[in-house]
Order: structure tokens, then C-alpha cells, then sequence
């Protein structure tokens, strides 16, 4: 899955899961190898996303759209081959998923204009600089509508490649990187097992922005855990970093423990202890306070207890009023705010969508509940202990 905001994008995969694959606190490819996908692979799947557009081009033109896709088209394009994308609507059998897969991605992406492309997987800079080079240039040579390629990249990674091979990327299409920093703070860094350390958070940084490529930064407050004197430097010294760095973006992804990830199994044995929602808020609003460049700023992951995004130079003043408001509640308030936000706005949804509602978290839920209908003493607590539970079985 790419980043919020890449969902009109083409999704090319050029490598397979993480070669680091060591961050405690991500479950996302653990147990699964990394291995990278050759030249030719890539160029296969580049020219079947080719052989795919002109079919659904033609499809839209038969039917008078002129070469637009639209639902209908996409409906229409599968009725015309059942035998390869199965019988609509939408009876696809084992076989006929990854044909019918490819035409959603491309369908998908025609639609808004097939102008944005996502290299995956965790860290496509990864490759080779003249191997990555060679995919730019082929995707730009067989789709001259792309504008914008983008992919996630490690810090580390970006430090290994020199000045000229970033630029040479940048002027072959290569267009933001989003990159993990997550902390500023090494201690964090390394508990965490980031594989960076504050240096190569701002030398990494430094050479993507020189470069000309954008650069969107995430961090994850509460990463620190819950000791106070190490979540102090966990935000004061990602803030310096990020003023160091002043990437296009910042987006805010606060720390979710979640159940694959090493971290929920330190959670389990007493070693690491974890955030409150208020420190969580408290750290977002230092980061706010603290930043002193202008850039995008999100909190859009459903982690966040707050939907935030603007650009800070015309609305930090907004959203320090608004998580202000959050931190004047008296703390019931806050329980009853938090319990809608995580239970009412989607996330319980996605779980129960994984499958992995169950009765232990139904439990907690209804306990937190009640804690808030009843109005007792220790709601917050009883709220954050669901809140914990739904974010530690995935993130939406
Ligand atoms: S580098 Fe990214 S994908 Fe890889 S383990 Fe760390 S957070 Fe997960």
C-alpha cells in the first residue's frame, strides 16, 4: 500500500517487501525476504500497464467516450473478456486475480489522468541508481502523461547515493521521496531499530533536497513511550531535525503498538511502555509550535486523535487552537472525545473489515462505554486501554 494521497497513482512494484525490515515498531513485512525484482521483470510489467491502457483506450472509444475511463468502461472492458477478468460483476476466480488486479490499478489510474506513478515496495531507492535510472526513463518514454513518481525512501539509503546519482534520478522523473525520520532523537532511534541515526536522518534529508526531489517527512509521536525525560528529546530533537531538514511535508503518524510489530511484544513483557493519547497530543502540539518553516503538515492517519492539514503559515494558529480546545476538556470530556473519535469515525470499522474484532476487544469496548455513560472517576483510562487494543491491530 502507498502512502495517503498516492490513490490515484499507478502502484509499480520494483523490489519485494524491506531490506531493512528491523524497525520495532512495524509489522509490515516482518517474515517475508526481501529480494529485488530484475530489469526485465519490471519492464514486463510496464509494458502489460501499456497493453492494458490502449485495450481499455479502445474500449472507451467503442463506447464513445473517447478514450476516458469511467466505471462503465471498466465494467464494459471486463464484460468483453470474462475468460481473463472473470465474470461481471465481479466473480473472480484465483486464476484471473492478477489480470484483474492489474486493470483496477489501471483503470483506476486512468481515470485521474495517469499522471501520478508509486514505486514499491519500502525503499525503492534501494536499486541500483542506473537500474532505477533505466525504470524512470521506461516509464516516462511509454507513458508521457506521467508527471509525478514517487517512492518511500531510508535515510540511510539516500546518504550512500552521491549528489550527481539523486540528480540524475530528480531529472529522470524521480519526484518525492517519503522517508521515515519517525524520530530525531538517537536513543529512540536505536531502541526502535531504525537503522538511521539523527545525522543521517539530516545528511540523507539534505542530499534528497538538494537533489530537487520533494521530500515528505513522517514522524510518530509518542515513539518515545511513555518515560518522560526520553520523550522530551524524542520531540524536541525531531523538531530540530525537521528544521534542519525543512522538507515540502510533514506528515504525523502517532505510534500505534501494534500486535505483528516487535515492539507490542516489549509492550507484553513489561519492557516498553507506551504513550497516553494526551502525551500523544501534547507532543503534536510542541511539533506544531516548533516547527519553524512553512510546509504541508498532516495528521490524516486514523492513529492521529486529530484530522489536521493545511500549510502551517496560514494554519498553525487553527490547528493550535483546536488541539488547545482538546487539552482544556476536563478529562471526561476528553475520554468521550476519544471514544468517539476511534470508535465512531472509522477505525473499529477497518478492524471489523480484517476480521479481527473480537470478543476480548468487544469487551473493552464496551467498557469504555459504559466507563463514559456512567461518568466514572477513571473513564480516560478505561478509554485509552480500547483506544490501545483497536490501534494495536493495524492501521487504516
Ligand atoms: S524501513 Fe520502513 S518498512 Fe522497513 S521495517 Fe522500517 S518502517 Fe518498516
Amino acid at each position: 500500500m502507498g502512502p495517503i494521497g498516492e490513490g490515484e497513482s499507478l502502484i509499480l512494484r520494483v523490489s519485494r517487501n524491506c531490506p531493512w525490515n528491523q524497525c520495532l515498531f512495524c509489522p509490515a513485512y516482518k517474515g517475508r525476504a526481501f529480494s529485488t525484482r530484475n530489469l526485465h521483470e519490471i519492464e514486463a510489467d510496464i509494458d502489460a500497464v501499456r497493453r492494458t491502457y490502449e485495450c481499455l483506450e479502445k474500449t472507451s472509444r467503442d463506447m464513445g467516450f473517447g478514450g476516458c475511463v469511467n466505471r462503465a468502461v471498466f465494467g464494459e472492458h471486463i464484460k468483453r473478456s470474462p475468460e481473463v477478468y472473470g465474470k461481471y460483476p465481479y466473480e473472480v476466480t484465483k486464476s484471473q486475480w492478477k489480470a484483474f488486479r492489474t486493470l483496477n490499478n489501471v483503470a483506476n489510474w486512468m481515470t485521474h489522468g495517469a499522471r501520478r506513478v508509486f514505486l514499491q515496495d519500502a525503499n525503492a531507492v534501494s536499486m541500483k541508481p542506473t537500474a532505477l535510472l533505466h525504470v524512470l526513463e521506461y516509464l516516462k518514454k511509454s507513458f508521457p502523461t506521467v508527471e509525478r513518481i514517487s517512492s518511500y525512501a531510508r535515510s540511510r539509503t539516500c546518504n550512500k547515493l552521491t549528489p550527481d546519482e539523486l540528480k540524475e534520478l530528480q531529472h529522470a522523473g524521480l519526484t518525492c521521496c517519503y522517508v521515515g525520520i519517525e524520530s530525531g532523537c538517537d536513543d529512540v532511534l536505536r531502541y526502535m531499530k531504525k537503522g538511521a541515526s539523527k545525522i543521517e536522518h539530516i545528511s540523507g534529508g539534505r542530499k534528497i533536497i538538494a537533489a530537487g526531489i520533494h521530500m515528505a517527512a513522517f514522524v510518530m509521536p509518542g515513539l518515545g513511550g511513555a518515560e518522560r525525560k526520553l520523550a522530551e528529546r524524542h520531540i524536541q530533537e525531531t523538531i530540530q531535525v525537521l528544521n534542519e531538514l525543512r522538507p515540502t511535508e510533514v506528515r504525523v503518524r502517532s505510534l500505534a503498538v501494534q500486535e505483528g510489530s516487535l515492539l507490542y511484544r516489549k509492550w507484553e513483557a513489561g519492557e516498553f511502555l507506551p504513550p497516553t493519547e494526551d502525551q500523544n497530543v501534547e507532543e503534536l502540539r510542541r511539533l506544531i509550535e516548533g516547527i519553524e518553516f512553512d510546509c504541508l503538515l498532516e495528521t490524516l492517519q486514523l492513529t492521529n486523535v486529530f484530522t489536521l492539514s493545511g500549510r502551517l503559515s496560514a494554519d498553525r494558529e487553527a490547528f493550535l487552537n483546536h488541539i488547545g480546545a482538546y487539552q482544556e476538556l476536563s478529562s471526561l470530556e476528553r475520554a468521550r472525545y476519544l471514544l468517539c473519535r476511534y470508535i465512531n469515525e472509522g477505525y473499529v470499522e477497518c478492524v471489523r473489515s480484517w476480521g479481527l474484532y473480537d470478543n476480548s476487544l468487544h469487551c473493552l469496548v464496551l467498557d469504555a462505554v459504559s466507563a463514559v455513560e456512567e461518568e466514572v472517576g477513571d473513564a480516560l483510562r478505561r478509554v485509552e486501554r480500547a483506544v490501545f487494543t483497536i490501534k494495536s491491530k493495524g492501521i487504516p
